[in-house]
């Protein structure tokens, strides 16, 4: 899991300061240092971890934070804010040209999964703005790229203009931009050739197709597990191309978080979006912001509840808002979440999003398999209208009989209704929204 490291070791660092009413400048001082060994830990890169550790030392020792209410909390606070201004503060929008099409070309080294981002992106463009986007393949050096930009393509229905790997690259482009106009798409792709290795003939190609096309994006794709090496190479590109964003790939690997971090504070190039899977579906739009309540194992509620209005209608996702407002969250709708949850990428990708259980070994075992879902539909519907509204009649004797007539062992049932008890908890601490999750860090 991504920033599983970061975060295990920033709460640790916090923990310094746990149950203190009082914060000393000793406990100051200890906390950031652990801090800064977490994130240097993590590959931030060092300039930008000291910057870091000196800004939040400052903040916190130069207002009231020490003398002040709750110490801790304004500390984790703190640490949130800056950790979202080193990411840029406000998630970046795609530029759009004034008249169409919106030329995007795509860079990056090989492997870094520029190719599948090129697809994803004209997915989302497709899915959000009912777009007609084309493809422009302008890697000419490896065959099979073509081929996979042809796969890509077909999975989304967006046309494809090649002309095999026997014509230059520019040549390409320019043909490619008079079919986009002919067809009148209003955006173009064009997915460029990526080595192993930031050279500069591959860089002298790409500015040439920076020249004839005039992109209004400039999207530089790395892999963020390859953590300050993302960096450097996002810093090659930039000062050859002047990149106007970053799309930060393989954020559902392990990645330490160090790339995240340090790449809009070194290059002054926002991330725009993030990749988190090998599906069409999955890039995201980079929130600085709640990236950092990730990192910092507060989950991240609102990409979560984005999802989930993908995945549901308005009205079912408005009667759950004042469900779980008015905390009367009952069976039959833990049966409609345990469905729509499979439709979401399942327990464990939701429940790190939710602050307070991202990281709480506790609940790692609330996991529900697929397949017991119909195990648990069974159960559910042996219940009566009652005891689907009311569960807090199911007394014993009420168990056994539920456990009978869905024809599974008392044991499940109970544990069932765990696993309920637990969602109703999750649902109200997400109606309480993020400072419950800060109160859960630095209790006290
Ligand atoms: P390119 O050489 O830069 O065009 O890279 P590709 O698009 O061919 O991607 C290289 C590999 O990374 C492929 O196996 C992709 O499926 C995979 N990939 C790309 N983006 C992601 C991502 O966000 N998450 C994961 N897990 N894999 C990715």
């Amino acid at each position: 899991m991504a920033f599983e490291g970061l975060t295990e070791r920033l709460q640790n660092a916090m923990k310094t300061l746990r149950g203190k009413g009082k914060v000393s400048e000793s406990d100051l001082r200890e906390t950031m240092r652990e801090i800064r060994l977490a994130l240097l830990e993590a590959d931030v890169n060092f300039d930008v971890v000291k910057t870091f550790v000196k800004t939040v030392r400052d903040r916190a020792m130069g207002s009231k934070v020490l003398d002040g209410l709750n110490p801790a909390q304004q500390i984790v606070k703190i640490v949130n804010e800056e950790l979202t201004k080193t990411m840029g503060s406000d998630a970046s929008e795609l530029n759009k040209s004034p008249k169409i099409p919106t030329i995007i070309m795509m860079v990056g080294l090989q492997g870094a999964g520029k190719t599948t981002t090129a697809g994803k992106l004209a997915n989302k463009l497709k899915t959000e703005q009912h777009a007609r986007p084309l493809f422009i393949a302008a890697d000419v050096y490896r065959p099979a790229a073509i081929d996979q930009l042809e796969q890509v393509a077909k999975q989304i229905d967006v046309p494809v203009f090649q002309l095999g790997t026997d014509v230059d690259p520019v040549e390409i482009v320019r043909q490619g931009l008079a079919k986009a106009e002919a067809d009148k798409n209003d955006y173009v792709i064009i997915d460029t050739a990526g080595r192993l290795q930031i050279d500069e003939q591959l860089m002298d190609e790409l500015a040439n197709i920076k020249k004839l096309a005039n992109p209004t994006e400039i999207l530089l794709v790395v892999d963020a597990m390859t953590g300050q090496n993302a960096v450097n190479t996002a810093t090659g590109f930039n000062d050859k191309l002047d990149i106007t964003g970053v799309v930060l790939t393989k954020l559902d690997g392990d990645t330490r978080g160090g790339a995240a971090l340090s790449i809009r504070a070194v290059t002054g190039k926002p991330i725009k979006f993030v990749g988190e899977g090998e599906k069409m579906s999955d890039l995201d739009t980079f929130h600085p912001d709640r990236m950092a309540s990730r990192i910092l194992g507060m989950g991240d509620m609102l990409t979560l509840i984005e999802k989930a209005q993908q995945v549901s209608d308005e009205k079912q996702a408005a009667d759950l808002e004042q469900k779980m407002r008015e905390n009367s969250f009952d069976f039959n709708d833990f049966l409609d979440q345990m469905d729509q949850m499979n439709k979401m990428g399942g327990m464990e990708s939701i429940m790190k999003m939710i602050p307070g259980l991202a990281n709480n070994p506790a609940l790692a075992n609330a996991q529900i398999d697929p397949k017991d879902l119909a195990h648990m539909r069974a159960t559910v519907y042996s219940m009566t209208p009652q005891e689907r509204e009311h569960p807090e009649v199911l007394n014993p004797s009420r168990r056994r009989r539920i456990a009978a007539g869905a024809g599974r062992p008392v044991q499940e049932v109970n544990r069932m209704i765990k696993q309920f008890d637990q969602m109703k908890k999750m649902m109200k601490q997400m109606s309480n929204g993020n400072m419950g999750a800060l109160d859960q860090m630095v209790p006290g």
